[in-house]
C-alpha cells in the first residue's frame, strides 16, 4: 500500500471534518518526523503543541510502557497510583488544591464551567450563570465550548448552542464592565495567549484588570491553558507570567506528551465545589496516560523552562523584523507570524514541500509550536527554511 491507497481509504471512510495535507507521517524521533517515503521533516507543530518532548521520548516511553505492564485501565471506582501522583504534582507545582481529570481540552473546560456555575449558583442563586469569554478565543468543539468560543464562524449551523456566554473585546476592560452591568455573571474565562485565534498575547494590564474585577465581584476566573500550558510559553503555565491567581486552570494538549488527557485544577476557593456525582469520566485519570504525564511534568523545572525562554527570545529576534514578516507575536515557544507576501496557507504548504511542518491560526497567521527540547541546530535549520519561504514573493512562486 502506498500513500495514494491510504489517502483513498481515509477519504472514503473518515468523516470529512479535516482537510489533510498530502503526507502520511509514519515515524518520528525527537523533532524529526518521517513520511511513508522516508522523507524527513523538522516538526515545528508537534501535533498542535502536544509532543512537548518530541516523538518517541525515551523517558516518557518508559513511564508509559512500565505502566502498561502493571495495569492499563481501572475506571474511577478504584484508586490508582499514577492518577494520585499526577494530581499531587500538579497541585504542588501550581499551588492549586484539587484536580479533575478528563481526556481533552474541551472536557477540561466543560468542567471549569460547571465549577463556576455551581459556585455562583450556591453563593448568588442559579440565575447568576453567565460566563464572559473573549472574542477570538478558542475553547473547544463540544456544543458548550463552541458557545464559549468567541468566533461566529464556529457557531453557524449548530444552534441552539448552550446559552449563557457573553463575549468581551480582548484588551478592553470597559467592554468587560459593560457586560457585567448587563447580565448576572458567574465567571470569566480567558486564554492569556489566544492560540487558534492567531497567537494574540494579552497584556499584563488587561489580565491583571480582569483579576481585579473577578476579585471585586467574587467571580470565578478561569484560565484556559490547554495550549499555553506545560512549559509552552516559558513558564509552567502562562498565567504565572501575569501575576494573577486564577480560581480554575484547565490544561490538556502538552500534558500527556502524546496521549489524551485533560485536567481542571481548582484553587482554594473552589476546591470543595464538587461532590460525588457532580462530574465524571470513564477514562479520566487513566493510569497509563497519567504515568506518561508525570514523566512530562517532572521534567518541566526552572532550568528547563529557562532554556525554553531563551529559545523563544531567539525565535523572536530572528523573525520579528525579518523580510516577509508583517507581524510577529509570541511568548516562549508559541509564535505567530503574519506573512507579508503570501497567505499563511501557502507558507505552510511550501514549508511542507521543503521538509518543515508548521501550523496556521486565524487571521492569516503561521503558527509554530516546536518541541520544547528541540535541538538548537534543528530549530535553526527549520526557521531558516521558513524565513526563505516568507521572503518569496508570489510571482517567484511555484
Ligand atoms: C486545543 C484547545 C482546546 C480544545 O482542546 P481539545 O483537546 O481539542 O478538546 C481548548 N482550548 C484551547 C486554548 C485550545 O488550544
Amino acid at each position: 500500500m502506498n500513500m495514494e491507497d491510504w489517502k483513498k481509504i481515509d477519504n472514503t471512510y473518515v468523516a470529512k471534518t479535516y482537510s489533510r495535507y498530502p503526507v502520511v507521517l509514519e515515524k518520528g524521533k525527537g523533532s524529526i518526523a518521517y513520511d511513508d517515503q522516508g522523507r524527513k521533516y523538522i516538526d515545528l507543530g508537534t501535533g498542535i503543541g502536544v509532543n512537548v518532548f518530541g516523538y518517541g521520548d525515551e523517558q516518557w516511553k518508559k513511564a508509559v510502557t512500565d505502566q502498561l505492564d502493571e495495569i492499563t485501565h481501572t475506571s474511577n471506582l478504584y484508586y490508582s497510583e499514577p492518577c494520585a501522583a499526577l494530581a499531587e504534582m500538579l497541585c504542588k507545582k501550581t499551588g492549586m488544591k484539587k484536580v479533575f481529570f478528563s481526556n481533552s481540552g474541551a472536557e477540561a473546560n466543560e468542567c471549569a464551567i460547571k465549577a463556576a456555575r455551581k459556585y455562583a449558583a450556591m453563593k448568588k442563586g442559579s440565575d447568576t450563570c453567565n460566563i464572559i469569554t473573549l472574542k477570538n478565543s478558542f475553547h473547544g468543539r463540544t456544543l458548550t465550548m463552541l458557545a464559549a468560543t468567541g468566533q461566529d464562524m464556529f457557531h453557524q449551523l449548530y444552534t441552539p448552542l448552550t446559552p449563557g456566554f457573553l463575549y468581551a473585546e480582548p484588551e478592553d476592560l470597559d467592554s468587560v464592565r459593560r457586560l457585567l452591568a448587563s447580565a448576572k455573571v458567574a465567571g470569566i474565562m480567558i486564554e492569556c495567549v489566544q492560540g487558534e485565534g492567531g497567537v494574540n498575547v494579552m497584556s499584563r494590564e488587561f489580565v491583571q484588570g480582569l483579576q481585579e474585577i473577578a476579585d471585586h465581584d467574587d467571580l470565578v476566573l478561569i484560565v484556559d491553558e490547554v495550549q499555553t500550558g506545560n512549559g509552552r510559553t516559558g513558564s509552567l503555565y502562562s498565567y504565572m507570567q501575569y501575576g494573577i491567581h486564577p480560581d480554575v486552570v484547565t490544561t490538556a494538549k502538552g500534558l500527556g506528551g502524546g496521549l489524551p488527557i485533560g485536567a481542571t485544577m481548582l484553587s482554594e476557593k473552589l476546591k470543595d465545589i464538587f461532590a460525588p456525582g457532580d462530574n465524571g469520566s470513564t477514562f479520566g485519570g487513566n493510569p497509563v496516560v497519567a504515568a506518561g504525564a508525570c514523566s512530562i511534568l517532572s521534567r518541566l523545572d526552572d532550568a528547563f523552562l529557562e532554556e525554553v525562554r531563551k529559545k523563544g527570545e531567539w525565535l523572536k529576534s530572528v523573525l520579528e523584523h525579518a523580510e516577509g514578516v508583517s507581524c510577529y507575536r509570541g511568548l516562549g515557544l508559541m509564535a505567530g507570524i503574519e506573512p507579508a507576501h503570501a497567505s499563511a496557507d501557502e507558507v505552510v504548504r511550501k514549508c511542507l514541500e521543503r521538509g518543515v511542518l508548521v501550523l496556521t491560526a486565524h487571521h492569516n497567521t503561521v503558527r509554530i509550536l516546536p518541541a520544547l527540547n528541540i535541538p538548537e541546530e534543528e530549530l535553526k535549520e527549520a526557521v531558516g527554511i521558513l524565513l526563505e519561504v516568507l521572503k518569496e514573493k508570489e510571482e517567484d512562486g511555484e
